[in-house]
């Protein structure tokens, strides 16, 4: 046999398999097939995107459920595609037009700046799908979609048109969100509050206009006041209660408007009781004006300048404005107070300019006849989130819901499919451009400018995707889908309103698990940035340690999305994962060093009805019976969408039981069979056993490397050409052994006693002493009795003499120079006579004994010193006294050891 590589290397192994596994069709899913489905859609990536931890992340979770699935003999489809991500994509190429031909987008015009998108898509957009391919996702590419191709968007017209036949969209002149670097509407949801905003709330007088003296009003916004119509008060306020219905003179504009009294918006322990109202720039004085007829003046244009309403100040931008307003109040005599003020300020998602609230004549959609459905779907359980704390949140938000604006002001999306006439006005909202208006018939229509929102295409995923509206083999194979998997961030933005377009288009859930990931952080907890440079490419990631090892720290790391913590990610992790393949990787080395004369068939013929119990040794029984357990925990986490517990259970079973005691046990085992054919076809049989269950169990975390080896496996006839569709392990009682595993256990503890024992003695590891087990458990003795060869191999001792406990080895050995330990209720002793020096193990001893008391010291002083205490990080002072307390034991254990050398 060609000699293998010590080390696993990915980089040469992992393309070479995507590309085989590729060019097999193996990731791809026929609708038409008689198995029963499983289906995920990727939460589509924004065309712009590169990928991040959180990909990576996202990646991994499907992969894993995906494959696993797939394994299971399910219809597995993972439908990959992408997000035209309107404002985002927008963005990238303004500046891109900007840096290359020093143009805005209106210097080339709508039609050739949409050409300018396209032809950036064509160049980069695939990007992100290239760099998901290095991950190992098994993504069924045949059917990758992207939200602005022509079904996809035939689908969003179809769903505008149809819930505007239904009434639930319309437009209408209304507040909303604007930003005026974007210049376009944004969702309440595209706004991000910055709740901790160091403000001012300024106080000036308004003079009542029969000059009977003034209103003193509070605010942060002094400039908005260019645009009030009411000064308010709480009706039952004695300090202002007799000014109701009197008039304000405006000091710079001019205009007189009245005091109301409105106890819904003026909170009279707020401020100076009085507030000024500006119904188009505050959603609150909005509501307030429409519940008085007030005048509604907007005082911005859309990039946040004041336009003409705003008089002298007219040309000053917002924050100008502010400056200028307030100068000219001080100027007035009219500047009551300030004082500092800390308030809540929104700001653009895209681009972090602060959001100004503007009148503004928009298309919405009613939601709430569409949360109720999903409301109840969800309490019914038709939906379910994993983890169930998710749905609290879910139905505060849907129970609170408010109506959707659609209309973005850009070049990039899905164009709202409305037409005015000309002639008469009429909006006509049609599948397709109409001839002629509804209403008179005038042939003279003009589109909608605006496109909609980027996340009305993607509220449609689950079905558009599978060919919705027409009625698909895909939809009727893979609809509802199976599980989503998605970061708990897009949970309204995207989550809940598929459920909503599911339930209303399809009249079936979109999905029936939720399963909602946290976000991967940096070690110390910290968001990852650009900015902050802690940022971690996952593609540096995968050159250095592979995908697999990438893959299986994050799924190991899920833990803390289970308990709702992000979770923290360090290089480290992926080290560890690395260290495990390698491990893997030497132990199927070892096997297959081996397997001279190894016959599969003939082991497959041996156990079919189940491991033959007398005819294999102990350690055979055990590790066989062992995977079988082992495989039934990770599938049932896996089922219960256990990652993390899936993954450590396999890895706890591999690497401790498979790897350090096994293949331990199958060296010494070989040793004994010599050249006994039969003798070592168990062990070999075995081996080959374990190691292709293990492989399958693993391959849905760690798909390259498991692939490799289980390639390598010699195989028995009539079996796949990948470990892709073999069937993943599943419950076989056959292999159930509770005898061969309580023996064994009881084995390996005395096992690690000796271990002990030969350790803090000192006991040269050439050094064969004899071993005496004492045990009062008749049964468990005969058990030893026959594992004493066992014993001896992995203790590396000579003779080993098991008795009941008492009865005495005296006159054998001189008891006063035994080591003793516990393993379980079994007395592990070793006769020490002549195996050690025991002075100059005292004097070591002794020795060691000096150093761990003055770093004991060192440490207790550290922790007792106020000064450090108050100012080192809290974990540092933790692992201080993690470190004492680890001290500490060291020397009790110490301790002992002296006072039984000294004993001699
Ligand atoms: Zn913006
Ligand atoms: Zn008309």
């Amino acid at each position: 046999m060609a000699e293998r590589p010590k080390n696993y290397d990915p980089k040469e192994i992992e393309p070479r398999w995507y590309a085989e596994w590729m060019a097999r069709g193996y990731f791809h899913a026929d609708a038409a097939a008689p198995k029963a489905p499983f289906a995920i859609v990727i939460p589509p990536p924004n065309v712009t995107g590169v990928l991040h931890m959180g990909h990576a992340l996202g990646t991994t979770i499907e992969d894993i459920f995906t494959r696993w699935r797939r394994m299971a003999a399910y219809n597995a489809m993972w439908l990959p595609g992408m997000d035209h991500a309107g404002i985002a994509t927008q963005m990238v190429v303004e500046r891109e037009l900007r840096e290359t031909e020093k143009k805005s987008r209106h210097d080339i015009g709508r039609a050739a700046f949409v050409d300018k998108v396209w032809e950036w898509r064509q160049k980069t957009g695939n990007r992100i799908l290239e760099q998901l391919k290095r991950m190992g996702a098994s993504l069924d590419w045949e059917r990758t979609i992207f939200t602005m191709d022509p079904p996809y968007s035939a689908a969003v017209i179809e769903a505008f048109v149809r819930l505007h036949e239904e009434g639930l969209i319309y437009r209408a002149r209304r507040l909303i969100n604007w930003c005026p670097s974007c210049r376009t509407a944004l969702s309440d949801l595209e706004v991000d509050y910055d709740e901790g905003t160091q403000g001012e709330l300024y106080e000036f007088g308004y003079p009542l206009a029969d000059g009977s003296g003034e209103v003193v009003v509070a605010t942060t916004r002094p400039e908005t006041m260019l645009g009030d119509t009411a000064v308010a008060v709480h009706p039952d306020d004695p300090r202002h209660k007799a000014k109701i219905g009197k008039m304000v003179k405006h000091p710079l504009v001019k205009r007189e408007f009245p005091i109301i009294g409105d106890a819904i918006l003026v909170d009279p322990k707020f401020g100076t009781g009085a507030v000024k109202v500006t119904p188009a720039h505050d959603i609150n004085d909005f509501e307030t004006g429409q519940r008085h007829n007030l005048p509604m003046i907007s005082i911005f244009d859309d990039a946040g300048v004041v336009n003409a309403e705003g008089g002298e100040f007219a040309g000053l931008d917002r924050f100008a404005a502010r400056k200028a307003v307030k100068a000219r109040l001080r100027e007035l005599g009219l500047e009551r107070g300030s004082k500092p003020h800390v308030h809540a300020v929104g700001h653009c998602q895209r681009c972090e300019t602060i959001v100004e609230p503007m009148l503004s004549t928009q298309w919405f959609v009613k939601m709430e006849p569409l949360a109720k459905p999903a409301i109840q779907a969800v309490e019914q359980g038709k939906t379910k989130f994993v983890p169930e704390t998710w749905s609290k949140t879910f139905f505060h938000w849907m129970n609170n819901i408010r109506d959707w604006c659609i209309s973005r002001q850009l070049w990039w999306g899905h164009r709202i499919p409305a037409w005015t006439c000309d002639k008469c006005g009429e909006i006509t909202v049609a599948r397709a451009t109409p001839a002629a208006c509804g209403k008179c018939g005038a042939a003279q229509l003009k589109q909608d400018e605006d496109v909609l929102d980027t996340w009305f295409s993607s509220w449609l995923w689950p079905f558009a995707t599978l060919g919705w509206p027409n009625e698909t083999r895909e939809l009727k194979t893979f609809y509802p889908t199976t599980v989503l998997d998605t970061g708990y961030d897009i949970l309204f933005f995207w989550v809940a309103r598929m459920l909503m377009a599911g339930l209303h288009f399809m009249k079936k859930v979109p999905f029936r698990t939720v399963y909602l990931h946290t976000m991967v952080v940096d070690e110390h907890g910290d968001k990852m940035s650009k900015v902050k440079g802690n940022t971690i490419d996952p593609l540096d990631v995968i050159d250095k340690f592979g995908a697999d090892a990438l893959r299986f720290a994050l799924a190991w790391l899920t833990t803390s999305a289970a308990q709702g913590k992000n979770i923290k990610f360090a290089v480290s992790n992926v080290e560890d994962a690395s260290r495990f393949a390698n491990k893997i990787w030497n132990a199927t080395r070892f096997a297959l060093m081996n397997l001279e004369g190894y016959d599969p068939d003939r082991f497959a013929d041996w156990i079919a009805d189940g491991p033959d119990r007398a005819e294999l040794d102990l350690p055979e029984r055990w590790i066989l019976s062992r995977v079988q357990r082992v495989s039934e925990e990770v599938d049932t986490a896996l089922e219960e969408y256990r990652i993390a517990d899936a993954a450590q259970a396999a890895y706890h079973f591999i690497w401790g039981e498979l790897c350090d005691w096994y293949i331990e046990l199958a060296k010494a085992g070989f040793q004994r069979a010599g050249t006994d054919v039969e003798a070592r076809s168990k062990i070999q049989g075995t081996l080959v056993t374990v190691l292709d269950t293990s492989m399958r169990l693993l391959h849905p975390f760690m798909p390259f490397l498991t692939e490799e080896i289980w390639q390598q496996l010699p195989k028995g006839s009539g079996l796949p050409q990948s470990i892709m569709i073999t069937l993943y392990p599943v419950r076989d009682v056959r292999f159930h052994d509770d005898a061969s595993e309580a023996s064994m256990a009881l084995v390996q503890k005395i096992i690690v006693a000796i271990r002990s024992i030969r350790t803090e003695r000192k006991i040269p590891s050439a050094a064969r002493p004899a071993v005496l087990l004492a045990i009062n458990d008749d049964y468990k003795k005969t058990i030893l009795e026959g594992y004493k060869t066992l014993i001896a191999e992995q203790g590396r001792c000579g003779e080993v003499r098991v008795r009941r406990t008492g009865a005495s080895f005296s006159g054998e050995f001189v008891l006063s120079k035994m080591a003793m330990a516990m393993a379980g209720d079994v007395e592990v002793m070793i006769p020490l006579e002549g195996l050690v020096d025991t002075d100059s193990a005292l004097e070591k001893l002794k020795k060691d004994k000096l150093k761990l008391d003055s770093d004991i010291a060192y440490l207790m002083r550290k922790l007792s010193d106020g000064k450090y205490l108050s100012r080192a990080p809290l974990e540092v002072v933790d692992k201080d006294k993690a470190k004492l307390a680890e001290l500490e034991a060291a020397l009790s254990k110490m301790l002992i050891a002296i006072d039984r050398l000294k004993k001699k």
